[in-house]
């Protein structure tokens, strides 16, 4: 029985040899698709199971394409596109893993994010980015 899965994974192997596999995109695509799903689901609006059918079908042609250049010109432009959110994304969640040791403040003066450790009652800040100084309670 064990021979058959080694002879399916070659099998695939030989089948995936020259083609484009997946990048970042992809992974935005498969969970925009899981998305509409679930909304197609609560919904009961076909339009977002169209979409999400269209979505898997362009993921797995990215997949199986051996256009390596198109497919990673389109993945450098998502990954542009997305830079500003992919940055918020990382933010919230280092801020989120910090949450019982840290507290989070606001530079009022240019809007830098100050990451201050929780527990040392009333204190000095000064901003790493603009060097004014407020006070706060942590
Ligand atoms: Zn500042």
């Amino acid at each position: 029985m064990n021979g058959f899965f080694d002879r399916m994974r070659e099998k695939l192997q030989q089948f995936m040899t020259g083609r484009y596999g997946t990048d970042e995109l992809s992974k935005a695509l498969l969970i925009v698709t899981f998305v509409l799903f679930i909304l197609s689901v609560l919904t009961g609006w076909s339009i977002f199971l169209i979409l999400a059918i269209a979505g898997l079908i362009f993921s797995y042609f990215r997949m199986f394409s051996r256009n390596y250049a198109a497919r990673s010109a389109e993945n450098r432009k998502y990954l542009d596109l997305s830079a500003n959110l992919r940055r918020k994304l990382r933010v919230q969640k280092k801020r989120f893993d910090g949450r019982k040791d840290y507290r989070f403040f606001k530079c009022p003066t240019c809007g830098q994010e100050v990451r201050v450790p929780k527990g040392k009652g009333h204190i000095r800040i000064t901003c790493p980015k603009c060097g004014s100084q407020f006070d706060r309670t942590v």
